[in-house]
């Protein structure tokens, strides 16, 4: 996927190649992070200190989580279950923009992201076009 295209716009108006940005940026510190604790040799204390087993494998659970990535919105990577993608496929949507307004579904996706980021992103989509996307940014 060309990230900067216009297929890097999520139906909700996220831009998954700023995403994969921000990704990668915490990928490098998971990497800094695992290092610092193969220097402190952490798999022999974690066997060392029993309580400390199933928290080392919940990191590493979550941590290879992160390090896997993302094939991006339009190719279902995100939240398999996204109401926002289910609704904006059936009518026939690109993105959310061609709504009038943005619905209530929006409302969780605010406290992650920040509704500033989301509504200027739909507001650049409506008075540009989508197709403009890929040469503007
Ligand atoms: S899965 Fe849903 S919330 Fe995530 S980027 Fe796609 S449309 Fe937006
Ligand atoms: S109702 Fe409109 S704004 Fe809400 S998810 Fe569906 S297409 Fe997007």
């Amino acid at each position: 996927m060309n990230l900067e295209s216009k297929e890097s716009m999520a139906y909700c108006g996220l831009n998954c190649a700023e995403c994969q940005r921000r990704f990668a940026d915490i990928r490098q510190k998971i990497n800094d992070l695992n290092e610092a604790f193969e220097q402190v040799n952490v798999q022999e204390m974690v066997k060392m200190i029993p309580f400390m087993k199933g928290k080392y494998r919940g990191y590493k659970k979550f941590t290879t989580f992160f390090n896997e990535e993302c094939p991006g919105c339009r190719e279902k990577g995100g939240n398999p279950f996204c109401g926002i993608r289910k609704c904006a496929t059936r009518k026939d949507y690109f993105t959310c923009a061609e709504c009038e307004s943005l619905c209530k579904k929006f409302d969780s996706l605010y406290k992650v992201h920040g509704d500033n980021e989301i509504q200027t992103s739909i507001e650049q989509i409506r008075s540009q076009g989508i197709d403009s996307f890929g040469d503007s940014n």
